[in-house]
């Protein structure tokens, strides 16, 4: 028999990382972390034990924490996530929080491919009054998605199959946020770390990582009201470039916004007030 604080502290060390370490205790015992500073010195069953030995293994082989425990906390919400779902990643907050800014009373928005519906429930959240509609191509993500809507009692987020604008053809929006793939399909990092087991139609967006924010840009206009924002995720090193993209459109007052660590990561127009 092992206790909480040697066996979390070995397999920190296997894993070279603390609070991965940590979460998969957490998943196995069903607890949350702050829970281990009360039971450090708590013997752990043999079950328990050779089930987390299990799980550290898994990740030592590479397989995502997020996908070994099938949630990743975003905003305030813990999601459930799996293989058919982008695994949300903290700087996206910057784009929840520009549509929050930007998003007026009872406005609309649109979350083109969200994945586990991070971003559209996040603002559903903090929104009451706001309409959401999320996108998705992919079914396996939606369903992931609607659960995650059921489980924070956001039922009133609108979720549809479509290929960027296909099913919102006649309908206008206030803010359209998108997290879409913008990985460079040569880039050696899709086959590296975490990557390799994400859904690469989430991540990879053609040579220069950029058609699908083209895509989306080039449709924007024809789904905003008069004055409503695009906001758009994208690579630190590709700032420059989404704002190109941007600057050829209908829409105006380009801008850039950096993460946290100040590197450039969302690019955003509006329509002009007519
Ligand atoms: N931010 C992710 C990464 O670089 C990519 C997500 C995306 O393509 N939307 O790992």
């Amino acid at each position: 028999m092992t206790d909480v604080r040697t066996i979390l502290r070995q397999a920190a060390e296997a894993l070279g990382d603390r609070l991965e370490a940590e979460l998969l205790l957490a998943h196995v015992l069903g607890v949350n972390r702050a829970w281990f500073f009360a039971h450090a010195d708590d013997e752990l069953g043999t079950d328990a034990t050779a089930a987390f030995g299990g799980l550290v293994r898994r990740r030592a082989e590479g397989e995502p924490v997020a996908y070994i425990t099938g949630t990743r906390d975003f905003w305030s919400m813990t999601l459930e996530v799996g293989p058919a779902t982008l695994i949300p990643r903290p700087e996206t907050e910057l784009l929840v929080e520009l549509v929050l800014e930007r998003l007026p009373a009872g406005g609309r928005v649109l979350d083109l491919g969200t994945g586990s519906g991070a971003i559209a429930l996040a603002v559903a959240k903090e929104r009451p009054d706001a309409s959401v509609t999320a996108v998705d191509f992919s079914e396996p993500a939606l369903v992931v998605a609607r659960r995650n809507a059921e489980r924070h009692g956001l039922q009133r987020v609108r979720f549809a199959a479509s290929n960027w604008y296909s099913a919102v053809v006649d309908e206008r929006f206030d803010v359209i946020v998108s997290n879409p793939p913008y990985i460079e399909s040569s880039d050696a990092h899709l086959g590296q770390g975490d990557l390799r087991f994400e859904p690469s139609s989430a991540l990879a967006s053609g040579a220069d990582g950029l058609d699908d924010i083209r895509r989306i840009a080039s449709g924007a206009s024809a789904h905003l009201v008069d004055g409503g924002w695009l906001l758009m995720e994208h690579g630190w090193n590709q700032g420059q470039a989404a704002r190109s993209i941007l600057e050829r459109t209908d829409l105006m007052d380009v801008f850039t916004a950096q993460d946290l660590e100040a590197r450039d990561r969302v690019s955003g127009a509006r329509l002009a007030v007519r």
